[in-house]
């Protein structure tokens, strides 16, 4: 018993601190392509093994929805957006404490939200040509994820604060001058679809809640553009098979 709990409050500690960095970015040697790509990823540390033998992995294409009376996600976010950061795998904006949202009464704290091209999630089989993910941890360090689809259309005035200054260069960060609101990059209905997934990347940490809102918001094709322009390639996992998994909405 007593090994059991050192084993989960190890893995709980782990939790957190990818949540505080960022979910993406422990290790360097993995890619999205080739020897190194998704296909390979348990093979390349043991620790990475969830990737492979693990029954619920994200992401996935939401379909087969089971219908439920999912309580609204109550926000309560705050311009927190502090720092912008490049790790060579996404860009991703990084917040100071003070911004939360509370899921049936359960409080997470908002760390950062980064971005995938294309759409990792799929809706009904439909891929987006940006995906945000806002990761949220708890105070035991249980991960939520809000994701967030974009099309293209007209500009993402508040995600432009953080784009007009994305660092071009793996590994560098940059001070944001002007702070990010994370519920103006969001559409402002925040229906959502929910299911339980685990980390996008190594090593794919499973029980993840899942928070996929419903309707997409708009980036320019210029805002779209920049971001696969300074990634290089591709940062998408690709869907997951659902398993047992429901997906409630
Ligand atoms: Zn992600």
């Amino acid at each position: 018993m007593f090994k059991i709990m050192i084993a989960l409050a190890a893995s709980l500690l782990s939790t957190a601190a990818f949540a505080e960095d960022h979910a993406h970015a422990a290790h360097p040697h993995w890619s999205y392509d080739g020897d190194e790509g998704p296909d390979h990823w348990a093979d390349i540390e043991p620790e990475f093994s969830t990737c492979a033998v693990g029954k619920n992995q994200s992401p996935v294409n939401l379909t087969s929805f089971i219908k439920a009376e999912l309580a609204p996600i109550k926000f309560d976010y705050k311009a927190g957006g502090e720092q912008i950061h490049n790790n060579g795998h996404t860009i991703q904006v990084n917040f100071a404490e003070g911004s939360s949202m509370t899921l049936n009464g359960h409080v997470f704290e908002l760390k950062q939200f980064h971005v995938h091209s294309p759409s990792e999630n799929q809706i009904n089989g439909k891929s987006f040509p940006m995906e945000a993910h806002f990761v949220h941890a708890d105070a035991k360090g249980r991960l939520a994820v809000v994701a967030v689809m974009f099309e293209e259309g007209k500009a993402n005035a508040e995600l432009e604060k953080a784009w007009k200054v994305m660092p071009h260069e793996a590994g560098e960060k940059v001070t944001l001058s002007e702070h990010i609101l994370g519920t103006a990059v969001m559409p402002d209905d925040k229906a959502y679809y929910r299911f339980n997934g685990s980390l996008t990347t190594p090593p794919c940490t499973e029980g993840v809640t899942w928070l996929v809102l419903k309707n997409p918001v708009s980036a320019s094709k210029q805002q779209i553009e920049n971001f696969t322009h300074v990634m290089r390639h591709h940062n998408n996992r690709p869907v997951q098979p659902t398993n047992a998994r429901e997906i409630l909405e």
